[in-house]
């Protein structure tokens, strides 16, 4: 049996999906625009075309993100590569993106030393270095699989990373830094929304309990790591800015603040380490 465009996004409305979803995903499948779907409705789709078509209609009805089916998700002007190995990136990160830009709009007298913590898809580390060439800027992941990919998008981007496979700090031993800016794990273990990202890589979302532990090591870590005056920025769930300026304080920051996401809620928080007081 084979249908036309109409027909097929008539049938993917069915299943569920918004109108805009099945438009990207079956302007994916057959290489054209949006634009062109919506003056060619009437344009055939073979069997194959049509089947597989419906086989991702049926995957993102089940909740897969959109960003997977795609293989792609645009982060901070950049374009990024991304699969069922790192989280998908979110607008609410690029908070944390615009904050560390405007730290590092203050010259130094040298090139900035930054390094993101946890970098998944190589988000972080990609927009800043893309948006501040001069800034030498590290990236960390203990997923082989997403080191992987965070390297690809490097290469595509022809944006230099020194990248690391470990965890946390531990490739960064005897480094200091500028500026570190980290979007580690946050959901609590008993977080009901988790559900609905049992889809994405578990140990990307939540280290489990109160969701606190990898924010805490990370603090925790971050005075051997930064050069006297440099910044510690944090995503956090929006229910943890106190808590996370509470542990920012408790380690000795100054300057503690926090900074709401595009939907109002505080989302990163971070805060400046001052070495000699
Ligand atoms: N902000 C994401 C969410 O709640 C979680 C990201 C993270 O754990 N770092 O959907």
């Amino acid at each position: 049996m084979s249908d036309s465009v109409g027909a097929a996004l008539t049938q993917a409305r069915a299943l569920g999906l918004h109108r805009l979803d099945a438009q990207l995903l079956l302007g994916r499948q057959l290489q054209q625009t949006r634009a062109w779907l919506i003056a060619h409705e009437d344009a055939a789709l073979s069997a194959e075309q049509q089947q597989a078509f419906l086989a991702l209609c049926r995957r993102r009805a089940d909740g897969e993100p959109l960003a997977y089916l795609l293989g792609e998700r645009e982060f901070h002007g950049l374009m990024l590569q991304v699969g069922p190995e790192v989280l998908v990136p979110r607008p609410d990160t690029e908070t944390l993106v615009d904050w560390a830009l405007q730290l590092l709009a203050t010259p130094l007298a040298c090139a900035p030393e930054v390094a993101d913590l946890g970098t998944g898809s190589g988000a972080i580390a990609l927009a800043l270095k893309h948006r501040h060439p001069t800034a030498r800027v590290c990236a960390v992941e203990v997923s082989a699989p997403a080191l992987g990919l965070a390297r690809a998008n490097g290469t595509h981007h022809r944006l230099q990373i020194e990248w690391h496979l470990g965890d946390w700090w531990q490739p960064l031993a005897g480094r200091r830094f500028h500026l570190v800016a980290s979007n580690p794990p946050y959901v609590a273990g008993d977080d009901p929304h988790l559900a609905a990202l049992r889809h994405e890589p578990a140990p990307a979302l939540t280290p489990g309990g109160d969701g606190l532990s990898a924010l805490a090591h990370i603090v925790r870590g971050a005075p051997a790591h930064l050069h006297d005056g440099g910044w510690l920025l944090l995503e956090h769930g929006h229910e943890q800015a106190n808590a996370v300026c509470r542990l920012l304080a408790d380690a000795g920051f100054t300057a503690v603040q926090t900074r709401a996401d595009l939907a109002g809620r505080p989302r990163c928080s971070g805060g400046r380490w001052t070495a000699l007081r």
